[in-house]
């Protein structure tokens, strides 16, 4: 299997001023090519530096990757590190050279000598073509033949470069046969440790196909990861896995790869034919909005508010004041209230509440930051759990909405079974 190592290329990311995405999304897909990532840096905008981790990733590895530092301006300076390094001059590429001229053209611009700059690439190295922005990528190779790639640092244009024109030429020059296949299985309302200790068996059974937990906010995955030649290699391998995986966590999978849990709600009220409404105070919305980003949403969720204050909750929602005064709006029978006031205000069928501490302040003994009541109202009469949350403010926000959500996608599959 090929070695390769990663170079993000740029002074921001040591700074901490930019989050290297393109790290991330560099290295997951040569891992499912079949390539093994050795090794990822990050370095400043300084020719030395670049030049000279380029020359010691070489001498470890079979190549090297880099995103960042091809543009026009004097702090680009990842391709004259690549010359540096490989110990080669730069050559005029013509067809860049055309294309930037055309699009200087097209947006009525005079082109300047340093993006010129940019149609050059080290002598003797493949042009990879920019279909979305003007600099090319490159992959240039040493007197050894590993090979030195750069793309730019724009993940929009690093994106497709990568994936149709430098991936297909590594598994050609590398004969890459096998590839990582993976299928990621989604729970909602069980915990990390209850789902390690269902399939714990599954863990230790090989290495191939692989399986991962991994922890969310109050949520989980199951991620099963195969190497095999063909996609139907890989489903043979990853298949009866997923389904023992499946039988093992049932009442909690509510999809795979990229279903959401919102998605996954709305798909489920639909077949149901029935319509959901929400009225937050500590989520603040968060549910409303996670519901409509689903495509389609308006098909099965009516509408919420976000009753924050005491008198909104007794206005729009007809809470009793008389239960805020003895039990606090932070309370079960509050909860239940507001999901029932949200019911029948929004004519809906199913209608979920929220009402919690978020903190920082605000906490007591007895009521202390994280304590969330959710409730749910249906046909079936309302019902409300109680959640103590960990985390800052913003982890108690969404780790409500993530138990929310767990609440109606329970209720919308009809199972009856309480949260972990
Ligand atoms: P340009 O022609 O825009 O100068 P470039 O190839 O020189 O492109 P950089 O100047 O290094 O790339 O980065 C341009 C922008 O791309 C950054 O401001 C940032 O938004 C994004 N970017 C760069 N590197 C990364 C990275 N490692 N992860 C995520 N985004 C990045
Ligand atoms: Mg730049």
């Amino acid at each position: 299997m090929p070695s390769v190592e990663l170079i993000a290329v740029g002074t921001e990311l040591l700074l901490g001023q930019l989050l290297d995405t393109n790290t991330t999304h560099v290295a997951q897909r040569l891992a499912e090519s079949g390539i093994d990532v050795r090794a990822t840096h990050a370095i400043g905008d300084n020719r030395e530096r670049i030049a000279a981790a380029i020359r010691s990733a070489l001498d470890r590895s079979d190549g090297v990757v880099t995103t960042g530092g091809l543009g026009p301006t004097v702090d680009d300076l990842t391709k004259e590190a690549v010359c540096d390094a490989l110990g080669v001059g730069t050559e005029l590429y013509e067809p860049a050279l055309r294309q930037m001229e055309a699009f200087f053209t097209q947006i009525g611009r005079t082109m300047r000598p340093n993006n010129r700059k940019q149609a050059e690439l080290p002598a003797g190295a493949t042009p990879l073509p920019n279909p979305v922005g003007t600099a090319p990528g490159f992959v240039a190779f040493d007197a050894r033949g590993k090979f030195v790639a750069c793309m730019p640092g724009v993940p929009r244009e690093m994106k497709p470069m990568l994936s149709e024109r430098l991936l297909p030429l590594l598994r050609e020059r590398f004969a890459l046969g096998s590839a990582i296949y993976t299928r990621v299985i989604h729970t909602i309302n069980v915990g990390e440790s209850e789902i390690d200790h269902r399939i714990d068996d599954l863990f230790r059974a090989g290495e191939n196909p692989k399986i991962a937990v991994l922890a969310h906010d109050y949520r989980a995955d199951v991620k099963i990861m195969a190497k095999a030649a063909t996609g139907a290699e890989a489903e043979a391998s990853i298949g009866p896995v997923q389904r023992e995986i499946e039988r093992r966590l049932e009442g909690f999978v509510f999809g795979t790869d990229e279903t959401t849990i919102e998605a996954a709600i709305l798909c489920a009220l639909e077949s149901r034919g029935e319509k959901v409404a929400v009225a937050e105070s500590c989520t603040g919305g968060r549910i409303a909005a996670a519901l409509t980003s689903v495509p389609g949403a308006s098909k099965s969720f009516v509408g919420g508010v976000v009753a924050y204050d005491n008198a909104v909750k007794v206005s729009e929602l007809s809470v009793d004041p008389a239960t805020i005064a003895r039990e606090g709006a932070v309370s079960e029978t509050v909860a239940l209230e507001m999901a029932q006031g949200a019911r029948r205000r929004f004519g809906a069928d199913v209608a979920l509440a929220t009402t919690g501490i978020a903190g920082p302040g605000g906490g007591s003994a007895e009521k202390p930051v994280g304590l969330v009541w959710i409730a749910l109202d249906s046909s079936e009469g309302p019902q409300a759990w109680r959640f103590l949350l960990r985390g800052d403010r913003s982890a108690i926000q969404s780790r409500a909405t993530t138990a929310g959500l767990g609440i109606m996608w329970r209720r919308c599959v009809g199972k009856e079974r309480s949260p972990a």
